[in-house]
């Protein structure tokens, strides 16, 4: 009996032994029997306690071997607990109603790292909730024991979910050393940032050296009371999205106006190639772009001055920057084009918090924010089975947080 000597060697439970194995169809199953002379322990005290009687037989799913589905089962004892009377004993390999083994969990767990819910649960047939409860399990844990000291820098960035007008703050640490999501809040509103900063502490919110937003006034709000020794800066990833929102905008309105006026449709189908950064672009997108810019078009004026922008991220020196950030808002606000110009205005109000990329010693590699930016929205779009906050919570937590997992006597995976 090769898989008994497999379970023993790579899952052995204290006070209970494998006994029978059998194959049926396509399931294996494994009695799994109390020691001799043991006693059970009462779930709620953890207390050895004699037994009260016997209840009907449970079957807990252990990882499939070889396409073979593998169940553990037992008839649970009830045990009279001195102090708890009569309750059913702990289950080592399982915790509460689960059907689902601890190893079995960690397996699905990480599997859904990589996978989406959905297929996880289709490749090793189980169910969705049972994918989640496992993945919530080991990310419970990871968020129970991780350490959070030492965090310099954190970023702080919105994200839309559920494809209405509700948002997610998220707050990264993006220290070179060590990436990762920190806190997941339901809304962008103060209290939501607050939160993260009252489980944060006090002590460690004033360590912080540098903090990354966009300019959402109730988070320049609480950063300023709650870390008011941080250096602030509004981040270039958030730069770049208000210049290219602006470029869109014009876009529409410029589009619509050719339209009505009876011109051709010459701005149909050109949002990608404005509005991506020019080196990851196509060679159709550029030559799209060169035809475009021949036409003196409003739009093209705005994607110009949003190009010319980049520039302003490859100063060395402050003040180098800061000269270059007057020139282009005088530009932008000669340029008759309403929404750059309300950037620019944008910009200049907020400049103390622009130029500040330029004060941090280390200079922020701008694609962090925007990298989990990123992984964030993808995270959430690969599982159309996330529909409540807290399977978004779990997920983004599982995919971003880089959490301890549970300590295992052996990988099974
Ligand atoms: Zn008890």
């Amino acid at each position: 009996m090769l898989i008994k000597t497999l379970l023993n060697k790579c899952y052995p439970v204290k006070g209970f032994i494998y006994g029978k194995v059998s194959l049926h169809e396509t399931k294996i199953t494994v009695k799994v029997k109390e020691r001799k002379r043991s006693q059970g322990v009462c779930c709620r005290c953890k207390k050895t306690a004699p037994t009260y009687d016997h209840l009907k037989e449970r079957y807990f799913r252990f990882i499939p071997l070889w396409g073979y589905i593998v169940l553990l089962t037992c008839k649970p004892r009830r045990v009279s607990c001195p102090k708890h009377g009569v309750t059913v004993e702990h289950i080592p390999w399982a915790k509460g109603k689960s059907p689902i083994c601890e190893p079995f969990r960690m397996f699905l767990s990480h599997w859904a790292k990589y996978l989406s819910w959905q297929e996880v649960a289709r490749q090793f047939r189980v169910s969705w909730k049972n994918v989640f409860e496992s993945v919530e399990h080991v990310v419970e844990y990871g968020l129970k024991s991780r350490n959070m000291d030492n965090i310099n820098t954190i970023g702080i960035d919105e994200i839309q979910y559920l494809r209405g007008h509700k948002y997610l703050t998220l707050v990264f640490q993006i220290d070179s050393g060590c990436k990762r999501l920190l806190f997941i809040g339901q809304n962008r509103s103060a209290k939501t940032l607050l939160r993260f900063f009252i489980n944060f502490g006090k002590e460690r919110s004033e360590q912080l050296k540098a903090i990354c937003s966009d300019l959402w006034k109730p988070y320049l709000k609480v950063v300023k009371r709650k870390a008011p020794e941080a250096i602030h800066i509004l981040d270039r990833f958030h730069v770049m999205k208000y210049l290219n929102d602006a470029v869109d905008q014009t876009r529409r309105a410029e589009t619509a106006q050719l339209k009505q006026d009876g011109y051709e449709p010459i701005l149909e189908k050109s949002r990608w190639c404005l509005l991506k950064n020019k080196r990851n672009q196509k060679t159709s997108q550029l030559a799209r772009l060169r035809e475009l810019v021949q036409y003196n078009l409003k739009t093209v004026r705005c994607y110009l001055l949003k190009e010319a922008f980049q520039h302003f991220w490859t100063y060395k020196t402050r003040w180098g920057a800061e000269r270059f950030l007057k020139t282009w808002t005088t530009r932008a606000m000669r340029s008759r084009l309403p929404e750059m110009k309300k950037v620019a205005k944008r910009l200049r109000r907020h400049q103390v918090l622009l130029l500040n990329y330029f004060s941090v010693k280390e200079r922020l590699s701008n694609g962090i924010v925007e990298g989990f930016n990123l992984k964030a929205k993808l995270t959430m779009r690969k599982s159309f089975g996330f529909r409540t906050f807290k399977s978004i919570e779990v997920a983004l937590y599982h995919t971003l947080g880089k959490l301890p997992e549970p300590p295992v006597a052996h990988r099974f995976y």
